[in-house]
């Protein structure tokens, strides 16, 4: 009857502590979310040709600057110096 017991006790332990992991998981997952959209200044662009800034969709890894038609990419990271 106490083995019966100290089984039951572990497979306890072992659900709350998956469901522990679970909770945290999803708690800092929610937490990380919001801080990726404060950054409004990576939909600012700099023309590599013609060095015209413009504004443009900071989801896109590429933009076609609007003076010159040239292609930037995103690796770019103005303000710099
Ligand atoms: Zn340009």
């Amino acid at each position: 009857m106490i083995k019966l017991e100290f089984e039951t006790a572990i497979f306890l332990y072992l659900l709350f502590s998956i469901f522990g992991f679970l909770a945290i998981w999803l708690v800092f997952s929610k937490i990380k979310t919001p801080t990726e959209h404060s950054t409004q200044l990576e939909s600012i662009w700099q023309c590599f040709i013609c060095t015209y800034i413009y504004v443009d969709s900071k989801h896109k890894k590429l933009s076609v600057c609007p003076r010159c038609k040239s292609f930037n990419e995103r690796e770019f990271k103005g303000g710099g110096h």
